[in-house]
């Protein structure tokens, strides 16, 4: 059996994106020619409880050959530039051929947005033209310098209907319900667009487009009958400027009490959260749906109450978001000492242990979240003065 063959031994692996990248690559024996007879070979696989390596003998009439670590690098970055390639589109609900920005030829024209006002915010944190962010890599902590100009962009509206974002691009913020419903829109829409992105190549099953297609249609309902009551907002104010930007959706399984957090089958309830300093203080806005009150309401209360702020924001931001942009220099100051702890709490609350059942679906067993990281047992602080 060659070694991209394992790949199907994976079911959180979408493996069709790989395999045409190494075909279209002309890796590892696979060709043109021989394509569609390779992917019916795969689907002829019996299921995975029920295969055993002499199931893969199907595959030696094409005469495969093993692909090396830099062939596997190379086709991974390809499929992760067509995951973006392929998901260009634009979020907004009137969204259209005849009402977004189209080229000569009619088709849509999708622009690459920031997440984070590139104005107002990235060039208050850019170092020399640059920023750093990091990300968990196959497991394993990795923090990179970034180009401002490419730094938190994705490509998720037309050049019409991103001015959506006007009132926190241009306006100062005032904590108006319409700049807090955006940065918890721009939250959603950023985290979701990232996850779609990424699912041309990694399995996330089907719950997790309905998520995203039921938390999309409340925020389109708000957008289009212009209620921004849909959105609760705490605001939270560090009375310092810290050079770090954050924009992101997520859930919390646990609140700061270690009480565990109810999510209903319909749809995951997510909260969206806002972190960008200007002059002289730092905001943090927590988000969730009106209706998700019953989940979130209290969060607010007890992060009132805890009086241990920068604490929990960190672990709030720690744990759950890759959406984080940071000066340079103030990383290498305050943050880069919590590498190895930050691979550890990412690793706690984005993995879980699942097993496969024999229709080849992921069951999630139990989460490796310990019902108290809020609390920081950690000790880790992003806000160094
Ligand atoms: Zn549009």
């Amino acid at each position: 059996m060659v070694n991209f063959l394992r790949q199907l031994e994976n079911p959180q692996i979408n493996y069709e994106m790989f395999y045409e990248v190494l075909r279209d690559f002309r890796k590892g024996g696979l060709k043109p020619e021989i394509y569609n007879d390779f992917l019916l070979t795969i689907k002829s696989l019996p299921q995975l409880s029920k295969r055993t390596i002499s199931d893969y003998k199907a595959f030696d009439k094409f005469g495969l050959t093993d692909i090396s670590e830099d062939d596997f690098s190379a086709i991974m970055r390809e499929v992760m530039i067509r995951g973006i390639e392929k998901s260009k589109f634009c979020w907004h609900p009137e969204a259209s051929a005849t009402n977004c920005k189209v080229d000569q030829k009619g088709r849509i024209v999708i622009s690459a947005a920031h997440s984070i006002q590139n104005n107002g915010v990235l060039s208050k944190i850019v170092e020399n033209g640059h920023v750093m962010s990091y990300a968990l890599d196959k497991g394993e902590f990795d923090g990179k310098e970034l180009g401002k100009n490419h730094a938190s962009i994705f490509w998720g509206f037309c050049n019409k209907h991103d001015a959506i974002f006007r009132p926190i691009e241009i306006q100062q913020y005032t904590k108006t319900l319409e700049q807090n419903f955006l940065f918890a829109y721009r939250g959603f829409v950023v985290s979701s667009h990232k996850k779609i992105e990424v699912s041309t190549w990694m399995n996330y099953g089907e719950q997790s487009d309905n998520d995203i297609k039921r938390n999309k249609q409340i925020f389109d309902n708000a957008i289009l009958s212009n209620d921004f009551s849909a959105i609760e907002t705490e605001v939270f104010e560090l009375p310092a400027f810290y050079p770090i930007a954050v924009s992101s959706a997520f859930y919390l399984d646990f609140d700061f009490q270690g009480k565990s957090i109810p999510h209903s089958d319909e749809r995951m309830e997510d909260i969206f959260v806002t972190l960008y300093p200007t002059e002289n203080k730092t905001y943090f806005l927590l988000s969730y749906f009106t209706q998700d009150k019953h989940l979130y309401g209290d969060l607010g209360n007890q992060l009132r109450s805890r009086n241990n702020l920068k604490s929990d924001i960190t672990m709030l931001i720690a744990a759950h978001t890759e959406n984080i942009y940071f000066n340079p220099i103030y990383y290498k100051t305050f943050i880069e000492k919590y590498e190895k702890i930050l691979e550890l709490i990412m690793f706690h609350t984005q993995f879980d242990h699942a097993t496969i059942d024999e229709n080849n679906e992921l069951n999630i067993n139990f989460s490796f979240t310990p019902n108290n990281y809020l609390d920081n047992p950690y000790d880790i602080n992003f806000f160094g003065y």
